[in-house]
Order: C-alpha cells, then structure tokens, then sequence
C-alpha cells in the first residue's frame, strides 16, 4: 500500500524511521483514526480538532493545516482505492540524537499516514449487527485519558483482559465505581428510552461517534440525552448497552461479564440509533 511519511509518499516497505524517534522510545505522540467509504471520510473537521488539540496539549510543533491534513488525506484515499478505508494519522515529537526525557528544542515532528482496510458501513440490521460480549476491569490507564496519545500501553493490557477470553472488550471503571469507557471504544446504555453517556473528563476520550451520535440523537429524536456518572450497577441492568467508535459507530453489547443485557440481542433503541447515525453522519 502507498503510505505517507514527512512529506512523501511511498511504498509501505520503503517507509524508515529512525529508533531514536520519540514515538519509538517514549509514545511521544498524537494519533488519529478517520474513517472513509467511497472517498467520504466521516467526522473529519472533528477528527483533525481533536488531533490539533492533543498536539497543543503536549507542546508539538506541526504545521500542518487542516487543509495540509485534508489534501494529504485525499491522496491516500486515491492511492488505496476509495474503499473502505480507515486513515491512520500519526505525529511524533520527532527524531532526537539522544534519549532525554525532556522536551527537546527545534526537532521536527515525524508525520506518518497509511490507509487500511475497514468493515463496510455498519447497518442498522438487528439480524446481521454484531453482538458484541464485553467484560468490566477497574481502569488502572493514566489519567490523562483525554489525550489521543500513541502511548496505548493501558488500553492494550485492557483490551488483552478481554481478548485473552475470546470477548470484545473491557468497559472501564473508576477507583469510586463510575463508568469511564472501553479500552477502544465510548460506552453509553439505555434505560427506559433515555440515552446516558458519561460525561467528558480527562477519564475518557472525547470520542468524535460519541460526539456525532449526541448531536444526532439531541437533532433527530425525541429520545432524552444525558451526559452524567453511570454506575456499575446502572451498565448491568440497563435496556440496552452500546459501545461507539469510528470503525463499529454505534455497536450493540449482549453480556457483561457473563449477564446479559436485555433479550441478548440489539434492541429496538440501538436500531433506531445507528439508523440515523447512517443517515446524518457525513452531515456533521
Ligand atoms: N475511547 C478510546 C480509548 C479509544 O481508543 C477510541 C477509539 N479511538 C474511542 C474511545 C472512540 O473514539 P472515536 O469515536 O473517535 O473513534
């Protein structure tokens, strides 16, 4: 596949860097996944805020625009194929001559894109939807889970917890027993026809389907939307369980450490959610 890596673009195989990035040795970076179907990408003005966002937050210098990012991307959906496509988006701090933990002065960013196969669009089918099995864990990640940081160290152990038992995920608990997220992915459950979501905090990624999924429902339903705490107990005898992300939008949880939710398959408010996430998200 064609990659981008500092300003070219190249074969994969061809694309070097060096050991001493900071990527490499420290997770020193920014990262972002934006996905794309026939040449469209979904959510991306908000994927490149969220991106510009976490590269001030850690003091890295890049100075590409958000229409740099836009013609870059446009390239590789061109060069891939115009598929279904997720585009990875990578800035390090940069290639240093030694290992100091210090910020150092003046190097330039190391920026890297590639294109990679994705599922098709998700539908709102409650036949074919993938059902998906999850366990819980207290989230021992950092605490600053709202930076879109290269270093997934956390969420990969956690994402292994539920992996190493054949399950999709682990949906994450504070120290006080609240719901933060998955190890990929924003979680929100229903009761009684009302939507809850966690509220934005440094606990959780501001995920952008969380984002476009609020504004949608709050825009096109009659459903009631709430951002607060979400106990334990609130996620286990919820109507419904849902997990968002870019790649699987809104993707309906059966069991939960083994219980499960509702009749075990998606249910009638996952339906009508992912059906006007499908029809408005490339409006947003
Ligand atoms: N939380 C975490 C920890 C994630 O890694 C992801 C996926 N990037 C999400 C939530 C979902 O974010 P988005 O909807 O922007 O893909």
């Amino acid at each position: 596949s064609v990659v981008y890596l500092n300003g070219q673009f190249m074969q994969a195989a061809e694309a070097k860097i060096s050991p001493m990035d900071r990527g490499f040795l420290f997770g020193d970076g920014i990262y972002e996944v934006i996905p794309s179907y026939g040449g469209r990408c979904v959510g991306f003005a908000a994927h490149i805020q969220r991106l510009q966002t976490g590269l001030a937050a850690l003091d890295i210098q890049c100075a590409m625009t958000v229409q740099d990012w836009q013609q870059l991307v446009q390239q590789l959906i061109q060069s891939n194929g115009e598929g279904n496509l997720g585009i990875y988006l990578h800035v390090s701090r940069g290639t240093d001559t030694k290992r100091a933990h210090a910020y150092p002065k003046a190097i330039a960013a190391t920026i890297f894109a590639y294109a990679f196969e994705i599922s098709a669009e998700p539908l709102a089918d409650t036949e074919t939807a993938p059902c998906y099995k999850v366990i819980t864990a207290e989230d021992l990640r950092w605490q600053r889970c709202h930076i879109k940081s290269t270093a997934l160290l956390g969420n990969v152990m956690h994402h292994q917890q539920a992996a190493a038992l054949g399950l999709n995920e682990c949906i994450l608990f504070d120290e006080h027993g609240f719901l933060t997220e998955g190890s990929s992915t924003n979680v929100f459950i229903v009761k009684d026809t009302v939507v809850i979501t966690p509220p934005l905090s440094h606990k959780i990624l501001p995920g952008i389907t969380r984002q476009l999924l609020l504004s949608i429902l709050r825009q096109h339903s009659k459903l009631t939307v709430e951002e607060r705490p979400v106990s334990k107990h609130e996620l286990l005898i919820a109507d419904e369980v849902w997990l968002t992300s870019s790649s699987k939008e809104v993707a309906a949880v059966v069991e939960v450490d083994g219980l499960r939710i509702g009749n075990q398959r998606p249910g009638p408010v996952w339906q009508l959610a992912q059906s006007l996430f499908s029809q408005y998200k490339y409006e947003y």
